[in-house]
C-alpha cells in the first residue's frame, strides 16, 4: 500500500493526498546558493511548468513563496498598472477573492457578480468591454473550486483577446489535471499552487505568464514581497534563485511530484484518472439517494457538491467525523444559498479508493437509520 503511512485520505481541493514518495523528498536539506537546488531544482520545475502550460513559445513561469492566493495577489498587484483598470468575472468564492485583492490594493476593477451555479454571458462581458475603453485586464477563475464548476475558458479567452485585452487566469484547481494550452486560449497570466492537481505539498505557488507581457511589469507592484516581476528577474539573472528564504523541501517534494505526473502519462492520463474517479463518484452517491448541486454538463473533474440530506437528524460534522474514522475526509459546502458538501477527487486517489469510500458512506448514514 502506497499510501500505508497516511492516517486518512483527503478528499479535499488541496492539500491533498500525496504519495509517500514525495512526502519523502521532503526528508533532505537544501543549501539554496547551491546549483544542485536552484539550477537542478528550481529551473528544471520553471521549465517543465512552462512545457505543461504550452507548446507555444514565449512563455516563462515564476514561483512565488505562500499559499495560492499569494500567487493571486503578486499577480494582480504587479502586472496592472497605475492606470489600469481590471474586470473580474466572479462566480464563487476564488473571484470573490480577486475581487478583494483588488479592494486591498485599491486596484479600479469592475466586478461580473454571478450566482455560484451561473456560467458568465459572454454578450454581457462583450458589451461592458466595448462599453468601457479603460478595462485593460480580464480575471477569471477556471475551475470554481467552491462549486467544482468549469467555466468556459475558451469563449472568455478569445472574447478577451479580440478586444486586446490581458488575460488572467486563477486556474489553481486545474493546471495538471485538465489538459490546455495557454499559449492557444491567449492567457497572459496563469496561476497555479503546488498542493493542487501536480499533487505536491502546500508552501508556493505560480505563474505562467506571456514573456513579453511580464518584461513590461517592473515597478508596478504594489508590495515587496508579492513582486511577481523582481522574483521573475531574480530567478532569470541567478540561475532560479528566489529573492527570499525559499520553501526547499516543498519544491523539493514538488519536482519529485512532477516526475510522477510525467510517470503517470502526464496530465491527459491525470485528467482520465480524475474523470473517472469523479463519475465512479457520482454514479455511487447517486444510487445511495444523494443529488449533486450542478448538472454534469458544468462541471470539473477536480471537485463534486453534493445537496446535503434532509433529514431532520443529518449533521455534517457528525457525517464527516464518522467518515474520518473510516479514513476518509471530506469537506464542507461554500455555496451561499445551498446546504451542500463537496468531495474532492485530486491527489493521489484511485478508482478503489473511491468504491471503499461509497462502502463507508453506505455505512455511515445515520439519519436512515431507525430511531430507537
Ligand atoms: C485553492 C484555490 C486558490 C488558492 O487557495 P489558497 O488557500 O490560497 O492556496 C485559489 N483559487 C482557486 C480556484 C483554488 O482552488
Amino acid at each position: 500500500m502506497e499510501n500505508s503511512t497516511n492516517q486518512y485520505l483527503l478528499l479535499t481541493p488541496g492539500p491533498l493526498t500525496t504519495t509517500q514518495s514525495v512526502r519523502e523528498a521532503m526528508l533532505k536539506d537544501w543549501c539554496t546558493w547551491d546549483d544542485d537546488y536552484n539550477k537542478d531544482i528550481v529551473e528544471v520545475i520553471r521549465t517543465k511548468l512552462v512545457d505543461l502550460a504550452t507548446e507555444y513559445n514565449g512563455y516563462t513561469s515564476v514561483l512565488m513563496q505562500g499559499s495560492g492566493s499569494a500567487s493571486v495577489e503578486a499577480t494582480i498587484g504587479t502586472v496592472i498598472p497605475a492606470d489600469g483598470k481590471l474586470l473580474v468575472i466572479n462566480n464563487g468564492a476564488y473571484g470573490k477573492r480577486i475581487t478583494q485583492i483588488a479592494e486591498y490594493l485599491n486596484i479600479e476593477h469592475h466586478v461580473i457578480e454571478l450566482s455560484e451555479v451561473e456560467q458568465p454571458d459572454l454578450e454581457h462581458i462583450a458589451n461592458l468591454l466595448d462599453a468601457d475603453s479603460d478595462i485593460t485586464h480580464v480575471a477569471m477563475v477556471h475551475c470554481e473550486t467552491t462549486t467544482g464548476m468549469l467555466n468556459p475558458i475558451e469563449a472568455v479567452c478569445d472574447l478577451v483577446k479580440s478586444r486586446n485585452k490581458i488575460m488572467i487566469l486563477d486556474a489553481m484547481s486545474s493546471f495538471g489535471g485538465i489538459p490546455m494550452d495557454i499559449g492557444e486560449l491567449g492567457v497572459d497570466f496563469m496561476i497555479s499552487s503546488a498542493n493542487k492537481c501536480i499533487q505536491g505539498v502546500p508552501g508556493f505557488g505560480f505563474v505562467i505568464a506571456k514573456t513579453s507581457e511580464l518584461k513590461q511589469c517592473q515597478g508596478r507592484a504594489r508590495s515587496l514581497s508579492l513582486d511577481l516581476y523582481d522574483q521573475w528577474d531574480c530567478m532569470e539573472k541567478n540561475n532560479g534563485k528566489w529573492r527570499f528564504t525559499s520553501p526547499t523541501h516543498t519544491v523539493r517534494a514538488f519536482y519529485q511530484a512532477m516526475l510522477e505526473l510525467e510517470q503517470e502519462g502526464g496530465v491527459k492520463a491525470r485528467y482520465q484518472r480524475y474523470l473517472s474517479n469523479q463519475r465512479l463518484l457520482v454514479k455511487g452517491m447517486e444510487s445511495l439517494g444523494f443529488r449533486c448541486l450542478l448538472p454534469q454538463s458544468l462541471h470539473s473533474p477536480i471537485i463534486t457538491s453534493f445537496y446535503s440530506p434532509t433529514a431532520p437528524n443529518y449533521d455534517f460534522k457528525e457525517f464527516y467525523t464518522q467518515l474520518k474514522s473510516h479514513g476518509f475526509v471530506i469537506y464542507p459546502g461554500k455555496v451561499s444559498n445551498a446546504d451542500c458538501f463537496r468531495i474532492g477527487n485530486i491527489g493521489d486517489v484511485h478508482n478503489d479508493d473511491i468504491h471503499r469510500l461509497l462502502d463507508a458512506i453506505a455505512q455511515t448514514m445515520f439519519w436512515q437509520k431507525a430511531t430507537q
